[in-house]
């Protein structure tokens, strides 16, 4: 199964001992999933067709053409590839990360000319900010969006803080915004005072807005747009109460909120979610436990609250990846993050014994778009002297998008890991 939206995935092409014990057929997943492609709203995040003509996905040929295209541009190319990409597409990137990661090492690349993106819209977007102006990236199937980034859109946004002003508490909120989102979104940030996080430092930037305490603080965060990642850093790491928590529903009225409700909360959290991470559930976790005996669970603070909370381990892809890297031969882990990272996490780690969280795999959808008909298609017309899909931020999104950015940079040095 894809999350948010696609078609189903063989539960047969790849295995780790839990899933060999049982097969499970696809369920059809609870969540509202957004439709993407033709006909999705066009004024959303992502781009939302690919004009290319590609090569068929059948052709014996993709990975040699794949290898004498990129032999061909040579240093003129950098290819990023996320870790939830696929494997036929991850075995070409010249590095693998998670999305500040990668734009960085692109922006570490000057010489690059071509900065072949293998991840979705928004992380493209954000390696051309921090790139420099004649570094072009490239998004190899402009239809990879997000559907998280897809949930806040600036207008929307902009109504929010029309809300704020209104209830007469905006010029005391810090909006925060995490890097799955738009490059508007984060420029709204910039513009209003607030700064970027990843999963990986958003405890420390909530501190930083909250001026390193939250309970003398005159402020409050707008989090945007994933509400769980907002509540479960501003619940178990700041020690707020969940009802110092209020989610805005940019589909209502003054976000479904009274005006005292948006002056008495301390978190303003974005009706937001991720359409993978919000899959698993406390029974997955209750589930995975009875199934593979001294399992310990891993998540992505993405998850929902009650996930986050049964579990024993949370932390960023990163965090996850040097966890299991580092844990003792024979112990069994449940991953609960996107599936082509614990595929390639169980294959890696063949002295461990690691499991998808949920029985019912999933793959993200729109990280799946990205595949070798693509990425072969956009590195054959970079060699023909074409450059297509390429990601470009205007000039002032871009400016008030990396003053957000900055802010994130310069935060005060890493705080104690909660696990
Ligand atoms: S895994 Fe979730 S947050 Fe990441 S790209 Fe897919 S939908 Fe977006």
């Amino acid at each position: 199964m894809f999350a948010s939206g696609g078609s189903a995935w063989s539960t047969g092409l790849w295995q780790t001992r839990a899933m060999t014990g049982t097969f499970v057929e696809p369920q059809p997943t609870p969540l509202a999933l957004l439709l993407l492609g033709h006909g999705a709203d066009s004024g959303s995040e992502r781009g939302v067709e690919c004009p290319g003509d590609l090569p068929a996905p059948s052709d014996p040929d993709l990975v040699a053409r794949a290898a004498r295209a990129r032999a061909a541009l040579g240093s003129r190319v950098y290819i990023l590839g996320h870790h939830y990409q696929r494997d036929e597409v991850i075995q070409f990137a010249d590095v693998t990360g998670d999305s500040f990661k990668l734009s960085q090492m692109a922006a570490a690349n000057p010489e690059a000319e071509f900065i072949v993106f293998c991840g979705v819209h928004f992380m493209a977007e954000s390696a051309d900010i921090l790139t420099a102006d004649e570094q072009r990236v490239i998004l190899p199937d402009l239809a990879a969006g997000c559907s998280m980034a897809d949930m806040a859109e600036i207008g929307q946004v902009e109504q929010c803080w029309r809300d704020l002003e209104a209830a007469g508490v905006a010029d005391v909120t810090v909006p925060i915004t995490y890097m799955n989102s738009s490059a508007a979104i984060k420029a709204f940030t910039g513009r209003h005072g607030g700064s970027i996080c990843t999963s990986s430092n958003a405890e420390r930037s909530l501190e930083w807005a909250f001026d390193d305490d939250w309970q003398t603080s005159e402020k409050k965060v707008l989090f945007l747009p994933d509400q769980h990642l907002g509540r479960n850093t501003a619940v178990r790491d700041l020690g707020m109460a969940l009802d110092d928590c209020v989610v805005y529903d940019p589909r209502k009225p003054n976000g479904g909120l009274t005006v005292e409700q948006l002056q008495t909360a301390r978190m303003i959290l974005w009706r937001g979610h991720c359409s993978v991470h919000g899959r698993f559930t406390p029974s997955c976790v209750d589930e995975v436990r009875e199934r593979v005996p001294g399992v310990t669970v891993i998540v992505h603070p993405e998850c929902t609250y009650e996930v986050v909370e049964k579990a024993d381990v949370v932390g960023s892809t990163e965090k996850i990846i040097a966890t299991i890297a580092a844990a003792e031969p024979g112990t069994s882990w449940a991953v609960g993050t996107e599936l082509n990272l614990v595929k390639r996490l169980a294959l890696q780690h063949p002295d461990k014994e690691i499991v998808y969280l949920d029985k019912t795999v999933c793959f993200c959808s729109t990280m799946n778009r990205i595949d070798l008909p693509h990425l072969v298609w956009s590195l054959e017309s970079l060699v023909e002297g074409t450059v297509v899909n390429q990601i470009t931020v205007d000039s002032d999104t871009q400016h008030w998008a990396r003053v957000a950015l900055d802010r994130m940079l310069a935060l005060p040095g890493p705080t104690a890991s909660r696990d």
